[in-house]
């Protein structure tokens, strides 16, 4: 039986040659796959891949943890080799070149990627980045809903048997907040943190 790091392996091999979603087919530079430690105690997932990580021949991660260290600086720290990063969806979707959100087709088509990962890498905790990617993994990814539809979700834990979902802010949405507010984010994010181990 393949071990996870070669069954990444596989998974990447098929999300770089993916030609499901036509649109993405003209605006991508290429499809970025997932990357990180293959059993990883905290998974990160935004909803694409970083333009630094496309930009690069590699796997998602070094650019997306630059960005989200402004907000987040527990995930450039000594536990960043223990991550695995990756994409809601795993190409950038653009319209007349500038970055886009993506549409419910293309988050249903790449979900088949993120699901695997899960399985491959078995993470502890899933930190989900950014408000759509929050509401969309949570639908997903447990069989009832586990909060009412418009209520906050921003640093709740939700319980899976399997893992822990964390919907955590952009850097950009904490950017718009008061000063106040934003150190009280980071505040219990870094409680969070230490109880994710990181
Ligand atoms: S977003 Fe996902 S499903 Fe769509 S083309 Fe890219 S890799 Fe394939």
């Amino acid at each position: 039986m393949e071990d996870a790091l070669e069954q990444l392996d596989t998974l990447a091999a098929r999300v770089r040659a993916c030609t499901r979603c036509d649109d993405l087919l003209e605006c991508r530079r290429r499809a970025v796959p997932g990357g990180g430690h293959p059993h990883t105690q905290v998974m990160v997932v935004t909803w694409c891949p970083d333009e630094a990580d496309e930009a690069g021949d590699g796997p998602a991660g070094a650019g997306t943890l630059e960005r989200l260290a402004a907000s987040m600086p527990a995930l450039t720290g000594p536990a960043r080799d223990q991550l695995y990063v990756t994409g809601l969806i795993k190409c950038v979707p653009r319209t007349g070149g500038v970055v886009r959100a993506p549409r419910a087709d293309e988050q249903e088509h790449c979900f088949e990627y993120l699901s695997r990962e899960i399985s491959i890498t078995t993470p502890h905790w899933i930190l989900t980045v950014g408000e759509e990617t929050s509401r969309f993994l949570l639908r997903k990814l447990f069989r009832d809903l586990p909060h009412r539809e418009g209520e906050s979700l921003e640093l709740r834990v939700f319980d899976n048997p399997a893992f822990k979902v964390v919907p955590v802010a952009t850097p950009e949405e904490i950017a718009e907040r008061e000063a106040r507010e934003q150190k009280a984010y980071r505040d219990r994010l870094r409680a969070l943190a230490q109880r994710m181990g990181i």
